[in-house]
């Protein structure tokens, strides 16, 4: 059975203190959850929401996690304004999003660089979770299934299938991200079908069975039941609405 994952990626959003009070308010809503919950700040909103996790008796008995929302594809070096996977490591931060559509779209982020990413987090252990997704224009020209197709198989190359633990992929489509409009549950579900396919051709039915998918793209409190109620949907990748406490933790709370 693969876990619900609920993750907010908090993007430009919250600065420290806010991101803690954030925190504060929302660990006591989503204490009785059995979902796995993620948070995603900024760079350096880490260590403080790590410590606000650590601090709290909720967070050491729940499931609430911390990843960064993006890392540098080096390790260490000259690389000016990037963060390493190796600090990650050692501030305790569990995994990284990576090829984040914003990413690919704002910051030139290439398949090959979220490869490279991949990769280096998942030789240090750091959990991933890898976007794809396609454009509006890429959609109604049909190409959907062989954009996303091509971005799994990019992000996968040269992945040995004993990495693939601590992965998961989030399927956002590009024109639902931000914009209120959402994939029917229908379509993600049948991405999310094709995405377990690919991965089945790259590696095996078992690891493609095992791997969760999330969907992302304007998902709100009152889309999210029909979204998780696909058999191939594993949970939500969540932006705008992570940001409010109240509705992050009904989006984690979806199931109550
Ligand atoms: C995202 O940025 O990953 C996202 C899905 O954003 P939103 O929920 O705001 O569409």
């Amino acid at each position: 059975m693969r876990k619900k994952i609920i993750a907010g990626n908090w993007k430009l959003n919250k600065t420290p203190s806010e991101a803690v009070a954030f925190m504060q308010s929302l660990m006591p809503l989503v204490s009785n959850t059995t979902n796995m919950v993620v948070v995603a700040p900024s760079f350096v909103a880490l260590p403080a929401v790590l410590q606000a996790a650590k601090d709290s008796n909720i967070a050491k008995d729940s499931n609430i996690y911390v990843a960064a929302q993006n890392m540098a594809a080096h390790e260490d070096g000259a690389y000016t304004g990037e963060v390493s996977v190796l600090a990650l490591k050692e501030l305790g931060v569990l995994s990284v999003i990576v090829g984040h559509s914003e990413r690919r779209q704002y910051y030139n982020e290439s398949d090959s660089s979220v490869n490279a990413k991949l990769k280096l987090a998942r030789k240090h252990d750091l959990g991933v979770i890898l976007c794809v997704g396609e454009n509006l224009a890429e959609r109604e020209a049909g190409q959907a299934n062989q954009v996303v197709a091509e971005q799994v198989k990019a992000a996968f190359a040269g992945v040995e299938a004993a990495l693939i633990e601590k992965l998961a992929i989030a399927y956002e489509p590009v024109w639902a991200i931000g914009t209120g409009k959402t994939a029917s549950s229908a379509d993600a579900e049948a991405m999310h079908i094709h995405i377990r396919k690919t991965l089945a051709a790259l590696y095996n039915d078992e690891l493609a069975n095992g791997l969760s998918i999330l969907y992302g793209g304007s998902v709100k409190p009152d889309n999210i039941k029909e979204l998780m109620a696909m058999p191939n949907i594993d949970g939500a990748l969540v932006g705008g609405a992570s940001l409010k406490a109240a509705d992050f933790s009904a989006l984690v709370n979806f199931d109550k």
